[in-house]
């Protein structure tokens, strides 16, 4: 187990440093030391990022009839976020460590008494990650040991920190310091981030950064009935940045403050069986992830308990994604029924209704509602892709990237620099397929070098212009996995690669 968990964390350590060594991702405002959550894509990330918001966007909104897409603004009037439930209820319960001033989250925060025989001899602590139960096991025994207690030790009832009892509060040791009496009880910390709109910076020009996308398409849903000629059942899609000031931003770009979401909305009559419509989403987003390059095998489903969802809410499931530091939602499908278009009703007086001229039934509609992260993706990508392997002696870092989001597609080299009739031959071969697809240039240095630099950052085929090409026209074509070579035409590859990344 312990030595899993090494692998795990030396897996995130090794892909944190491959990002930044071939940019892909920076943290943010580097030169000044970072800012913590935050982070900036350089060329390689923003491609990565890019193609897969593309994929989402063709295969969500475009390649459906059903589906339309939407940009709304990141910051929109503050009675939305009342309206929405977000002022009073968009928290995260946060506990303070008076002594080191680290502030945790309250649900990422575990505790158990450590009782041996029937004797409580103190507490244990430990943040959530891959091994907590372990690390509180292991604190146990060694608290044992440090007050030489005799007996057996009970197994741990781990519980939050949300569950601890008053009393119990200053016997729990901060996780910073080890020791206890420094914790404050739980509180609700509002994650959203302010700002004051116009000239004013009083209570009135308060507004908010956007802590999701959702809320643009709900209080713009009018809008796009009047104008959109969509019909029950239908969705509305959109990409977009949101911003939470999370407690404990962690785990690379898996929670960060800033961050880009994919989600939709989609529509159902108020008699429709939203059970049906809730599993059709989730079996498509499943689908979707594999489509990308996720291996099957890494998800799972997750539903939330009825007793944690909220009273409108009438059931979610997350699909999740086994990272290296633990099994972790990725995207989650809510069955939101028709709170959110209800709520803005009334807050702003405007009929959400919609007309079915079917039934001739006026109603306000339901909503299933699939939310995904853009940087939650990548990063599952990133993790499932990267592979360190042994090729004739030669060690070799890979990114196995489905060809689909692959940042370059291609490299295309001459396999001399000092063949001008190679060179132009492969230069024009570099400038046609760059027409229509990201490609690589590189000259430098022995063949089996420039593929390693292309396996590093995962390009799907290599193209070589060689002594061969000057006679038939055809290259050899390396592919990354299987390192196989085969010669095509021109034609030939150029409808690979339009297939396949398409
Ligand atoms: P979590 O429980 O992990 O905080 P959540 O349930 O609050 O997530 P939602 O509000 O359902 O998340 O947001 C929808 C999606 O947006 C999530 O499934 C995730 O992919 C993404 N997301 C949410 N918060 C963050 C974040 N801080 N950083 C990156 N992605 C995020």
């Amino acid at each position: 187990m312990a030595d899993s968990n090494n692998k795990s964390s030396n897996l995130m350590e090794d892909i944190v440093a491959l990002c930044r060594r071939r940019g892909f991702i920076f943290q943010s405002s580097e030169i000044y030391g970072g800012i913590n959550g935050f982070f900036d894509y350089g060329p390689l990330g923003a491609e990565l990022r890019k193609n897969i918001r593309d994929c989402w966007w063709n295969d969500m909104v475009r390649r459906r009839d059903d589906i339309v897409g939407v940009e709304t603004s990141i910051i929109m009037h503050p009675k939305v976020w009342e309206a929405s439930g977000h002022v009073a209820g968009f928290t995260d319960p946060l506990v303070d460590c008076k002594k080191s001033k680290q502030r945790f989250r309250a649900d990422q925060l575990f505790f158990a008494q450590v009782i041996v025989d029937d004797q409580i001899i103190g507490y244990v602590s430990a943040l959530e990650s891959g091994r907590t139960e372990d690390e509180l096991r292991e604190k146990a025994d060694k608290l044992k040991r440090k007050q030489a207690a005799q007996g057996t030790l009970l197994p741990l009832q781990i519980r939050e920190m949300t569950e601890a009892r008053p009393e119990e509060i200053d016997l729990i040791p901060s996780p910073a310091t080890g020791e206890p009496g420094s914790l404050t009880p739980p509180r609700a910390f509002n994650m959203m981030f302010e700002t004051h709109v116009g000239a004013l910076r009083d209570a009135s020009a308060v507004a908010y950064l956007r802590p999701e996308t959702a809320q643009g398409m709900f209080v713009g849903f009018k809008n796009v009935v009047d104008t959109g000629r969509v019909k029950l059942p239908f969705g509305i899609a959109q990409i977009g940045k949101s911003f939470r000031n999370e407690i404990t931003p962690r785990n690379f770009i898996f929670r960060s403050r800033e961050f880009e979401q994919m989600e939709m909305e989609f529509f159902i009559g108020e008699d429709e069986d939203w059970q049906t419509w809730h599993r059709h989403w989730i079996d498509w987003c499943r689908e979707w992830l594999v489509s990308v390059g996720l291996p099957a095998s890494l998800l799972s489903e997750y539903d939330h308990p009825k007793e944690k969802l909220s009273f409108y809410s009438k059931g979610t499931t997350d699909i999740m994604f086994e990272y290296p530091f633990g099994s972790q939602e990725l995207w989650g499908i809510a069955a939101r029924g028709n709170y959110d278009l209800s709520q803005h009703e009334k807050a702003s007086g405007v009929s959400m209704a919609y007309f079915d001229e079917a039934t001739r039934k006026k109603f306000i509609p339901h909503v299933i509602e699939p939310a995904v992260g853009v940087d939650r993706i990548l990063l599952a990508i990133l993790c499932s892709a990267y592979a360190l392997e042994e090729v004739e002696g030669e060690k070799r870092t890979v990114l196995r990237f489905s060809p689909r989001v692959a940042p370059v597609k291609a490299g295309v080299f001459p396999l001399v620099k000092n063949k001008p009739e190679l060179v132009g031959m492969a230069e024009a071969l570099y400038r046609k397929l760059k027409r229509r697809h990201n490609v690589f240039w590189d000259t430098s240095g022995a063949i089996g070098r420039r593929y390693r630099r292309m396996d590093e950052i995962g390009t799907p085929w290599c193209v070589t212009v060689d002594f061969d090409s000057l006679e038939n026209g055809t290259f050899t074509v390396r592919e990354r996995d299987s390192m196989e070579q085969t010669r095509m035409t021109e034609a030939e590859f150029l409808t690979l690669l339009d297939d396949k990344t398409s």
